[in-house]
């Protein structure tokens, strides 16, 4: 694997050079109000591969500090895909484990005359806010005294208030150019059961205020987030110094990863999932971690895509053929290559004896001899991909089954076709062919060339299967669409599915068994596949230049 290398690497191993730190220590910070997209795999992999390039430690820590949102599910579906991308956190830990130690900080704010409680609306409160060329307005609760705020705030954390009528805020400036730091909210009253604390709270702190302080709580050094808390960085660290926090942490910020034709926000992932537009977060369409996962990719091919986009202080957009891409590097020695037919037509070889059965022997991945080898079964009738054979050679550069046109069905026989029967609409139901004994793979013939090598699977043996072919959930942006709601750029293509066949080796195969296809791609084994139907999802193609 690639090692991990860039501007925030240096930046620690300044701050350890210097002394300003002994040791690393960065945590991942989710809002378990979703599962995971491959947005959130860079931070995942950008904290914990620099952690572990100095020694470090990298906890989970779950931002559930908005119980509004939140669900023990999402809870366990991060803890999941983290092991699954190889990554075990230091510790675990919850926003709402510091609660109290929160609170205490707060309390000692208002002391210092540094946090009062207003009473105007959320409404209110934004207008008062000004905007980037205008100061803002004072609360006409901004001078309350220390003792007012201390008995106002208790009866806020005692219940007293209703939803919205109070909020603690930072008295800063409301004047300041940078607008988060206009008297910001530390605490706001919501009557809402919490995943873990139940109904202990009714006052919940906000990220700004909380966030700082959690970093500081758990000794973690380099606080690294996405591009947009950039200008959240000045409260972060007022906040930590305000408070008379121990240890010190510093944020710093990265850009974030969008990938092209990709919905990568948690908002809209669920919106899909909720209109069920999808089968859930684990739709091997969806961009999610788990969704991925069932589509086929890697941990690895995950982690390389991430590390190969390299991190920088701007936002990128990746193509997401890339992924692809790793993803063929990562299994292209590793994966067996048995046969599968797509889109079936059956070859009758009418001069192959009634009832024989013949095994052929067959490489598990012609580039890989250490996979072994395993034996194909052979007989009269045969499956092959329906677009490789045509009844009318068209032209040289035809290297398929044609009528009268010879080719080598893959370590087995030569055959010529020589008929087709169709049905009432014209459609080719099923094509007559001969072999020739003398051409068994393996026995060195080399009288003729065929036109051509194609797979197949001997109809005896094989075991029926369905393959789920995808296609990116949206339609590409174009000046028509661009200002359509995501919900109307759906690609209603974005799902087909076939019905064919596979070789009997892959008779017992298990969810998340990864294979090549021949000829056909990477695909995977679905959790839907059963003992008397195999399902198969297609991870991507064999190669964007890849030609038959
Ligand atoms: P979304 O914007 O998709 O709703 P979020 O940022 O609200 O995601 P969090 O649970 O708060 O989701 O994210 C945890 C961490 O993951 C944050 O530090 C956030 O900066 C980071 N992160 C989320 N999306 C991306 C992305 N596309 N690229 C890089 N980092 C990301
Ligand atoms: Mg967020």
């Amino acid at each position: 694997m690639a090692e991990i290398n860039n501007f925030i690497k240096t930046i620690m191993q300044n701050d350890l050079d210097s002394g300003k730190v002994d040791k690393i220590a960065t945590r991942f910070p989710p809002e378990p109000n979703a599962y995971l997209h491959i947005g959130h795999a860079r931070a995942i992999i950008t904290n914990f591969e620099l952690a572990k390039a100095f020694n470090g430690t990298t906890n989970l820590r779950f931002d559930d500090t908005n119980p509004a949102k939140e669900d023990k599910e999402f809870v366990d579906g991060i803890i999941e895909d983290l092991a699954w991308l190889g990554y075990k956190p230091t510790n675990v830990f919850y926003g709402s484990d510091y609660f109290d130690a929160t609170y205490e900080k707060a309390i000692l704010l208002i002391k210092k005359g540094l946090a009062y409680v207003d009473d105007l609306s959320q409404e209110e409160m934004s207008k008062y806010r000004g905007t980037l060329t205008e100061p803002g307005k004072n609360s006409p609760c901004r001078d309350r005294s220390i003792e007012e705020n201390l008995k106002l705030f208790e009866e806020m954390k005692n219940g007293k208030y209703p939803d919205g009528a109070k909020t603690l805020r930072a008295k800063i400036d409301m004047a300041h150019p940078n607008i988060n730091m206009r008297d910001p909210a530390m605490y706001r009253i919501l009557h809402i059961n919490h995943h873990r604390q139940g109904t202990k709270w009714c006052i919940y702190p906000m990220y700004d205020f909380a966030h700082p302080l959690q970093d500081s709580f758990e000794g973690i050094t380099h606080s690294l987030c996405s591009l947009e808390y950039d200008n959240h960085r000045i409260l972060y660290d007022w906040f930590i110094e305000k408070c008379e926090m121990k240890h010190i942490p510093h944020q710093y910020e990265f850009g974030r990863l969008n990938i092209t034709n990709t919905i990568m926000s948690k908002r809209y992932l669920r919106a899909l999932v909720d209109a069920k537009k999808v089968s859930g977060y684990d739709d091997p369409r969806m961009p999610t971690l788990c969704g991925l996962r069932r589509r086929g990719f890697t941990a690895d091919s995950i982690r390389n895509f991430i590390l190969a986009t390299g991190l920088s202080r701007v936002n990128s957009t990746v193509e997401s053929d890339a992924l692809d891409e790793e993803l063929r590097n990562d299994l292209k020695l590793k994966a067996l290559r048995p046969n599968a037919i797509i889109n079936p037509l059956k070859v009758i070889i009418d001069n192959y004896p009634e009832g024989q059965v013949e095994y052929m022997d067959c490489p598990n991945n012609q580039e890989n001899e250490e996979l072994g080898s395993r034996k194909i079964s052979f007989s009269k009738e045969v499956y092959i991909e329906r677009e490789d054979f045509i009844e009318e050679k068209p032209n040289k550069k035809w290297k398929r089954l044609a009528l009268g046109v010879e080719v080598r069905l893959m370590h087995a026989y030569f055959i010529t076709a020589t008929s087709v029967e169709k049905d009432e609409l014209g459609n080719i139901t099923c094509v007559h062919a001969t072999y020739d004994p003398e051409t068994k793979s393996g026995t060195g013939f080399d009288a003729r060339k065929p036109n051509g090598n194609i797979h197949y699977v001997d109809a005896k043996t094989a075991i029926p299967a369905e393959f789920r072919l995808f296609e990116p959930l949206m339609v590409p942006d174009t000046e028509e669409n661009k200002d359509l709601d995501f919900m109307e750029k759906l690609n209603p293509n974005s799902i087909e599915i076939k019905k064919g066949f596979v070789e009997e080796s892959l008779k017992n195969t298990q969810p998340l068994e990864h294979f090549q296809f021949i000829r056909n791609g990477y695909y995977v084994t679905d959790k839907d596949s059963t003992d008397k139907e195999l399902v198969f999802n297609r991870t991507c193609g064999l190669k964007s230049s890849f030609k038959m």
